[in-house]
């Protein structure tokens, strides 16, 4: 049985931990909270950050420094965080559901998550390109994140 089906989140180590990560980049996407409705819009837009053409952070090591806003995912908020992409592979574990076909591990191939559409490779502008004012303007509906569009 694969470590990710046989263990609770909390008990992976690092290594195991990381692997978990698909490199779609969605959680690097620029997000909007309405105020009144508390509603999380994503956008276009994603960290200065990350590389667009391997949907990698530049800063991994020292992200959490560097970008206020970069999330820190644990066992714990990967449950809470309802803002998750329903394809988020830690959100996915944390809620009992599998891994699906193109996740590298899954796939054994880093490139299917991309060719299945699912990173963001070619779909968005860095933020620091677009005036803070017009953030709002890039808002986008493709990023899944209620349990109605859960697969
Ligand atoms: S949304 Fe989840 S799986 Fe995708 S890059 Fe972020 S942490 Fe990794
Ligand atoms: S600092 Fe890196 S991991 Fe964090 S949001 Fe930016 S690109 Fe993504």
């Amino acid at each position: 049985m694969p470590f990710w089906e046989d263990k609770a989140l909390h008990e992976l180590n690092q290594e195991e931990w990381e692997s978990l990560c698909d490199g779609c980049a969605r959680c690097c996407m620029i997000k909007i909270e309405d105020a009144n409705s508390g509603e999380v819009h994503y956008t276009s837009l994603t960290c200065q950050l990350l590389d667009l053409d391997t949907c990698r952070c530049t800063r991994y090591p020292e992200r959490h420094e560097l970008i206020a806003d970069c999330v820190e995912l644990t066992p714990d908020t990967a449950a809470r965080f309802d803002w998750l992409p329903v394809t988020c592979a830690y959100r996915r574990l944390a809620r009992g559901q599998q891994l699906l076909w193109w996740h590298p591990l899954v796939s054994g191939d880093p490139q299917t998550v991309h060719e299945a559409g699912i990173s963001v490779l070619g779909k968005t502008l860095p933020v620091d390109s677009v005036h803070e004012d017009e953030h709002d303007l890039h808002i986008i509906r493709w990023i899944e994140t209620t349990s109605s569009t859960e697969f």
